[in-house]
């Protein structure tokens, strides 16, 4: 390390052999004194020779340490243990600065054990700490940045054991990291989707290194269920990471939004169906009706031409029998396709009820019983009468359809007060006050496809000679035009009953 230029300065007086090493030395006194130095620790302490050095040195280590209490520990430690090693210290520079030394150093005692002098070693670890201190800093700031990510991180074994999960990962499940830990891979996913989960795995066994986007819904701690999107990637193989690493993010928003979204489109298709069937049959029904007119008022005069004992009056009465029940269905079109004028009037759904008693039991026939519960005190209701005859009637006549082996058909009247919506979905009653009009039966019910579609007009289960398809639309173009809505509750052998909200009228009936 010496040359030839520095040997004609004074200060080389003072040069050792340990000037060779490529390490700075030191011999110190007792009392910590610098007694000896070479070039390379002069020049690591900021001193431009060794001489220059011992002269500055008084105190134990003052000059090699610039942080006090480090100096005494590598003091204690010398004086107790006899030896440090890989001590490291700060040592300010002149310009502000600060070096990093690593020291090796032993106290070297006299017979008595009394310590006569230190001797030692020092290394510049300087850009080595910078570096370690700049991986820290680096490794802290993935730290935080995953901590603080929305995005939930799970890292598993070969054998799908959890190795790792992100803080994330108990923000949004509610489990601790500890307790999710300790739980099966799959503990937390929604149990219908376990198999699925399980295939994305094995796929991913299968096939590493390729991401694989899935959605899923997974528990929260508290039951709760939540959607989530993201990849899994197999990189079991790829040295620092060695684990099929998961990650997600929630989506139960957006999941929610596209579900209302779907329900909506549904309820709008089924509105437009509704009311285009509703057109057409009005159409046609207005014109057969119109002819229908015109058949019973010729039969009519047909009638009143023919002598009493005429042989074809019998069949020209059958005729007019007949147009009457057509001018019935065509009625029922009309009114389902609203093109009839309604006659609304403040009515006792009651009296109603106990008026069109008789016709009900001759409806529903002898095997069914009929019971009917009429609330004291029903407040009035504003619709069409005939119309909502028609709507028991139909009802009732569904009822006994599905009873053929017998049962009971209870109608039953009430006021409701409701304080907010009955139901989340569109057609259910907002909050207010109503008078409901219930019709429950024994019979046969349905399943969930069947109620989907009872609205439709022309959608009937029943063979052609007993079902039209007209009855459940009519009922509920009549029950819209009144403003209120109808509601059906059924389960396959569990009997069906509808019910009727109609909005509560302010004047008496
Ligand atoms: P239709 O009675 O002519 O078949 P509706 O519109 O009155 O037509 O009824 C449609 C369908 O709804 C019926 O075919 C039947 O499948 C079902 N349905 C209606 N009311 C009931 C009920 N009370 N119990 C079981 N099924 C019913
Ligand atoms: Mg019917």
């Amino acid at each position: 390390m010496t040359t030839g230029g520095r040997g004609s300065q004074p200060e080389d007086a003072h040069e050792t052999p340990l000037d060779s090493a490529v390490a700075g030395a030191f011999q110190a006194a007792a009392s910590g004194k610098i007694l000896t130095a070479n070039l390379i620790l002069a020049r690591m302490l900021g001193s431009v020779s060794p001489a220059d050095l011992i002269a500055a040195s008084t105190d134990f280590g003052e000059r090699l340490c610039s942080d006090p209490e480090l100096r005494l520990e590598l003091r204690r430690l010398l004086e107790v243990r006899g030896v440090v090693r890989d001590f490291e210290v700060p040592v300010e520079q002149t310009d502000g600065g600060t070096r990093w030394l690593s020291v090796n150093a032993r106290a070297v005692r006299d017979g008595n054990g009394n310590i006569l002098r230190y001797e030692g070693t020092a290394a510049d670890i300087t850009e080595r700490s910078r570096a370690e201190e700049a991986l820290r800093t680096n490794l802290e700031r993935f730290q935080a940045l995953v901590a603080n990510s929305a995005e939930e991180i799970v890292v598993a074994d070969a054998d799908l054991k959890l190795v790792y999960l992100s803080p994330s990962v108990a923000h949004a499940s509610g489990y601790s990291l500890e307790e999710r830990a300790k739980l099966d891979a799959l503990a937390t996913v929604h149990p219908d989707d376990r198999a699925i989960v399980e295939s994305y795995l094995q796929e991913a066994l299968e096939r590493p290194e390729q991401p694989l986007p899935f959605q899923v819904r997974l528990l929260r701690v508290d039951g709760s269920c939540r959607w989530v999107e993201g990849v899994v990637t197999n990189l079991l193989e790829q040295p620092r990471i060695e684990g099929i690493v998961i990650n997600y993010h929630d989506i139960t928003e957006r999941k929610r939004a596209e579900e209302q979204h779907q329900l909506l489109a549904a309820e709008l298709l089924q509105a437009q169906k509704m009311e285009a069937v509703g057109r057409l049959a009005g159409g046609v029904a207005h014109n057969f009706n119109n002819l229908l007119t015109a058949i019973s008022g010729y039969a009519e005069l047909a009638l009143a031409g023919l002598p009493v004992d005429s042989d074809v009056r019998a069949d020209v009465e059958e005729i007019k029998r007949a147009t009457e029940r057509a001018a019935t269905v065509a009625h029922g079109l009309l009114a389902f396709s609203r093109r009839r004028v309604s006659c609304r009037e403040s009515l006792d759904l009651n009296e109603i009820v106990s008026e069109i008693g008789m016709l009900l039991r001759q409806v529903i026939g002898e095997n069914v019983e009929l019971k009917t519960i009429l609330a004291p005190g029903l407040k009035p209701v504003e619709a069409d009468r005939s119309q909502l005859e028609q709507v028991i009637v139909n009802l009732a006549m569904n009822a006994r359809d599905a009873m053929p082996e017998g049962g009971t058909l209870t109608i039953e009247t009430a006021n409701l007060n409701l304080s907010e919506q009955l139901a989340d979905f569109d057609n259910s009653p907002e909050s207010g006050r109503y008078v409901a009009l219930t019709l429950r039966d024994t019979g046969i019910g349905m399943d969930e496809e069947t109620l989907a579609k009872i609205f439709e007009p022309f959608f009937t289960t029943k063979d052609a000679n007993h079902g039209t398809g007209l009855g459940l639309s009519t009922v509920y173009a009549i029950v819209e035009e009144a403003g209120g809505c109808t509601l059906v509750e059924s389960q396959p052998n569990e009997g069906t009953t509808f019910t009727i909200y109609l909005p509560e009228s302010d004047s008496p009936a």
